[in-house]
């Protein structure tokens, strides 16, 4: 079932108009009728299955039931992930919204081939929210992941978490698997394709990240997120409350 995330709040048997672009893609790429069925979360991340209504291009959608689904990470990670190219940004964050991501932060290194304009930051903010949004639909989670805006390595203290690594290409002596002992927040940051420069590690070793290695081959910049996210979620996720 199809699911769609709504910034208003949901009740039983009370309907609601959705926004164009869901009425849009309901009513011409899925092709919906009156009485169909889709998964609504709502602002406070309530999910509802609801039967919608079509109006000519207008839909509507009453809540039936409130079922509960916990789909998010019990620890919460932060990727920050130093710019890459467009197409392979794009899959690294639809990718880590599917993987289960608690937010995003773009960062500026010494190495990156890619750089954001300025005037084009905020277009290009709105369209990776968007593929995280879909990502998160389409993967039925409770939350959309947060997008940051860009940052630069003397702004890193506001986005550390209760363990901190960097993923270092260089590091032979201390693997990611053996740092993580249930923190309930990781932050983790991730070079660009050129790799990082040795004093960007040193610093952010002073600024008590953990310097680890990702395993005995050197992944891509957009692999090795994900690498990440699908460890952890391996390592230390339950499921099903097992
Ligand atoms: N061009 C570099 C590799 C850069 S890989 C070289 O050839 O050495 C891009 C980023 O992915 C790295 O900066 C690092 O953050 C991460 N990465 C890739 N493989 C890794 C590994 N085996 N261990 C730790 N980090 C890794």
């Amino acid at each position: 079932m199809q699911q769609f995330f709504i910034d208003s709040t949901l009740e039983i048997n009370q309907e609601k108009k959705l926004k164009d672009d869901i009425a849009h893609q309901c009513i011409h790429v899925l092709r919906y009728q009156d009485g169909k069925m889709i998964r609504c979360v709502d602002q406070d991340g309530k999910l509802a299955l609801c039967k919608i209504r079509l109006n000519n291009e207008e839909l509507f959608a009453t809540p039936i039931e409130f079922v509960t689904n916990n789909a998010e990470m019990n620890c919460k990670v932060t990727l920050i992930q130093a710019l890459i190219r467009k197409e392979k940004w794009e899959y690294c964050i639809q990718k880590a919204t599917e993987l289960g991501v608690y937010r995003i932060v773009p960062i500026e290194l010494k190495r990156n081939v890619v750089h954001w304009e300025k005037q084009e930051t905020n277009r290009k903010l709105e369209r990776y929210q968007k593929i995280m949004t879909e990502a998160a639909e389409q993967s039925r989670r409770n939350n959309i992941p947060k997008l940051e805006n860009i940052i630069q390595l003397s702004d890193i203290d506001q986005y550390k978490s209760e363990i901190n690594f960097v993923a270092y290409e260089a590091e032979d002596s201390s693997h990611l698997r053996d740092h993580l002992n249930h923190p309930e927040s990781i932050t983790i940051i991730c070079g660009p394709e050129g790799g990082f420069e040795e004093s960007e590690v040193e610093y952010l070793v002073k600024h008590g990240f953990i310097s680890v290695s990702l395993g005995h081959r050197i992944l891509r910049a957009e692999t090795a997120g994900l690498y990440i996210l699908s460890g952890i979620d391996f390592m230390l996720e339950g499921f099903k409350n097992a």
